[in-house]
C-alpha cells in the first residue's frame, strides 16, 4: 500500500494527526501542544520532603541524525522514536531528578511519509506513557538529508538530592548498574546481518533474519529498545544512599570514569574480574573475535548508571539488585587504572563513542 505523503495533512495536520489524544501525566503541565510555548507550573513539583523553593529544573537535550546516529536499515522506526526519548530521560536519572517533560523537533526529507511518522511517534508516546513523562511541543522543518530528531527534557529534583560529576573522593565505591558491552555486542549483530544480507536485500531486514537472532533476542533489546534506570535511581533513595557523583553510560564505561575522576581531581581503580558481563554478549564476543571486556569498556548505549559512593554505605550497596562495585576511587597520584586479573595495571583509555572522529 503507498504510503501517505506529508503534503496531503500540511504541516499543522500533521503536528495534530501526530499528537493526538496525548495524555497529561504531570500534574506541572499547564499547557502542552498548541500555542506558542508550552506552559509548566514548577509550584506543582513541591512535595511533602520539598518545599518550592528547593527544587530546580533540570534541562538536558540530544541530537541524532541519520547516518551518524543510526542506521533505519535495521533499527525500526517505533524504536527509535523509543530509544531517542528514552536516552534523555536517562541524562535526567543521571542527575538524581526525575524526566517530567519533553519536545521533540524533527527534520524530515521527502522519503519519510506520514506512516513513517506515526510509527516514530508511537515510540515516543510509548516511553513517555512508561516514564511517566508529557510530550508538551517541538518543531517540524523539511530537511535535505534524511532523519534528524532533537528531544529536549526537563526534569526536576530537589536541590539536595542533585548528584554531580564532580564529587568523587579517594576511597569511594565505584558502581554501575546492569551489565556492559551487550547493546555494543547487539550492534555488531545487526551489523553482521546487514552486511551478511546487503546483497539480496535492499530494505529493512525482515523475518529471514530472525534465526540468526535466535537467542540473542536480549543483545538486539539493549542495542534497540534500552532502558532508562529509573529503577535504580528509586532503589537508591528507599536505601538511604546519595551517590557522591554519578552519570549515565552512553559513551562505555572508560570515557565516563575518566569523566568523573577529572571533574572529581582524582583517580580510580576498576577491577576486570567485577566487570558485569552478559553471558550471550561474552559468547557472540567470542565468535566474532572481539574481547569482550573491551567492549564493556568501551561499546558504549548501555544506558546503565555510574556511580560512586562512599565507603560507609557499602552495607546499605549489597543488597540492591543489579547493582556491582567494579573498583573505588583513589588519590589522582595513583592514575587512573584497570586492573587485570593478575593484578596487572593498565591506563583507562577513553576509546568509546567519539561525536567528532579524527580523520587520520
Ligand atoms: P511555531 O510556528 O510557533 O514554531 P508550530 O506551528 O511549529 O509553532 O507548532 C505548533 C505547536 O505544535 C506548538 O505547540 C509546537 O510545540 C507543536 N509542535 C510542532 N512540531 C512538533 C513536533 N514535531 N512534535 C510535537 N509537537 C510539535
Ligand atoms: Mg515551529
Amino acid at each position: 500500500m503507498a504510503k501517505t505523503e506529508i503534503s496531503t495533512l500540511g504541516e499543522f495536520g500533521l503536528i495534530r494527526h501526530l499528537t493526538a489524544n496525548l495524555s497529561v501525566q504531570q500534574p506541572s503541565t499547564e499547557k502542552g501542544i498548541g500555542d506558542d510555548a508550552a506552559v509548566i507550573n514548577p509550584q506543582r513539583w513541591a512535595s511533602k520532603d520539598a518545599d518550592v523553593a528547593d527544587m530546580r529544573l533540570l534541562v538536558t537535550t540530544d541530537l541524532l541524525l541519520e547516518g551518524i546516529h543510526f542506521n533505519l536499515e535495521y533499527v525500526p522506526l517505533k524504536h527509535l522514536g523509543y530509544k531517542a526519548a528514552v536516552v534523555n530521560f536517562s541524562d535526567i536519572y543521571a542527575m538524581n531528578g526525575t524526566p517530567t517533560q519533553i519536545t521533540v523537533s524533527l527534520g524530515l526529507s521527502a522519503r519519510f511519509k506520514v506512516e513513517d511518522l506515526e510509527e516514530l511517534y508511537a515510540g515516543i508516546r510509548l516511553a513517555c506513557e512508561r516514564y511517566g513523562v508529557d510530550l508538551v511541543g517541538g518543531d517540524t522543518s523539511a530537511s535535505m538529508t534524511g532523519l534528524t530528531i532533537s528531544i529536549t527534557c526537563i526534569g526536576k529534583a530537589s536541590e539536595k538530592d542533585i548528584v554531580y560529576r564532580n564529587g568523587a573522593k579517594v576511597n569511594d565505591l565505584i558502581c554501575v548498574s546492569g551489565n556492559l558491552g551487550t547493546a555494543y555486542m547487539g550492534l555488531q549483530l545487526l551489523e553482521r546481518e546487514r552486511l551478511a544480507y546487503s546483497n539480496d536485500h535492499r530494505s529493512t531486514m525482515n523475518e529471514q533474519h530472525i534465526a540468526a537472532f535466535e537467542g540473542r533476542e536480549y543483545l538486539l533489546e539493549r542495542q534497540l529498545k534500552p532502558e532508562a534506570r529509573r529503577d535504580i535511581i528509586e532503589q537508591l533513595r528507599k536505601a538511604g544512599i546519595k551517590p557522591t557523583a554519578m552519570m549515565d553510560i552512553s559513551d562505555g564505561l572508560s570515557s565516563e570514569i575518566l569523566h568523573i575522576c577529572h571533574q572529581s581531581g582524582c583517580g580510580c581503580a576498576i577491577y576486570e574480574d567485577k566487570l558485569p558481563i552478559d553471558y550471550q554478549a561474552a559468547v557472540l564476543a567470542e565468535e566474532m573475535n572481539l574481547n569482550i571486556v573491551t567492549c564493556a569498556l568501551n561499546g558504549g548505549e548501555d544506558y546503565e548508571l555510574l556511580f560512586t559512593c562512599d565507603i560507609n554505605d557499602y552495607e546499605k550497596l549489597i543488597p540492591l539488585d543489579d547493582v556491582y562495585i567494579v573498583g573505588h576511587i583513589t588519590k589522582p597520584e595513583y592514575g587512573t587504572n584497570l586492573v587485570g586479573r593478575n593484578g596487572e595495571e593498565m591506563a583507562l583509555q577513553a576509546q568509546g563513542w567519539q561525536a567528532f572522529p579524527s580523520e587520520k
